[in-house]
């Protein structure tokens, strides 16, 4: 994004009356690394969202892919935050309850994943679905045909891509559904988020009305097709001081 687009936006948001600050975790607010617990997201990005969350008229959400247990263990953020897990099926209170049907799916499609799965390789069960991650596969041919026998496997509701892993749901909530019914809430929205699970929110997103949507991660080459996002940051880094910029700028709006 070039600097005088991030001024105009930073300019905007400060002066919404209602903002909702709703944020992916893993590649957006925090580097992705092969041990999925062993990161720590940017003390920056933490700080601004710390700070968004104190001021009137600000909420913060994290809305992440991971399951909410997860998530709290990596994030160190607490209420008056909302932490949301399993790609909006898990807020902190609530969500939907698995029929045996939906269970017994799981359970199969865990067991299908657990046959594929070549270590370091290995299947992650959450609440409402079962992930293969393959990041610390080093040999880039077995990682790649691990992930497309994944997302070959017949099921309900087809499976989702994202970077090192293929998981599948056993409930259509999406980040997009959640974020869709939180935002009524609020005057103006912002999203971020650097996947492709990240597209359902970004693309629920209304501009016209002041919501705003940033796509994490360089661009490939000319290609800007990946993502429905107006706004583009390269890195957490990035994020981080856009955050950072944010929270300064409703302080002083609010001063
Ligand atoms: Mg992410």
């Amino acid at each position: 994004m070039i600097d005088s687009l991030v001024d105009k936006l930073l300019a905007e948001l400060a002066q919404v009356d209602n903002l909702l600050v709703c944020v992916d975790f893993d590649g957006t607010i925090c580097e992705l690394g092969p041990d999925a617990y062993a990161v720590h997201p940017h003390p920056g990005a933490i700080a601004a969202l710390e700070e968004l969350a104190g001021l009137p008229g600000t909420s913060v959400a994290v809305l992440s892919g991971r399951h909410l247990d997860g998530l709290r263990q990596v994030c160190p953020l607490r209420e008056p935050v909302i932490l949301v897990g399993s790609h909006g099926a898990e807020p902190t209170q609530g969500g939907p309850t698995l029929t045996a049907e939906e269970h017994a799916e799981l359970d199969r499609i865990g067991a299908e994943l657990e046959r594929i799965a070549v270590a370091p390789a290995f299947v992650e069960v959450k609440p409402y679905q079962r992930v293969l991650h393959v990041a610390k596969v080093e040999d880039t041919t077995l990682k790649a045909a691990m992930l497309q026998e994944a997302l070959a496997l017949p099921s309900r509701i087809p499976p989702t891509p994202g970077h090192n892993v293929v998981e599948f749901s056993a409930v259509t909530t999406t980040k997009g559904t959640w974020l869709s019914a939180e935002k009524t809430r609020f005057d103006a929205t912002l999203f971020a988020g650097d996947d492709v699970t990240d597209e359902t929110a970004l693309a629920v997103l209304d501009p016209a009305r002041g919501d705003v949507g940033i796509k994490i991660g360089a661009a490939t080459g000319t290609v800007t097709a990946d993502t429905c996002a107006q706004h583009r940051l390269s890195s957490v880094e990035e994020m981080a001081q856009f955050l950072l910029r944010l929270a300064a700028a409703r302080r002083s709006a609010q001063g």
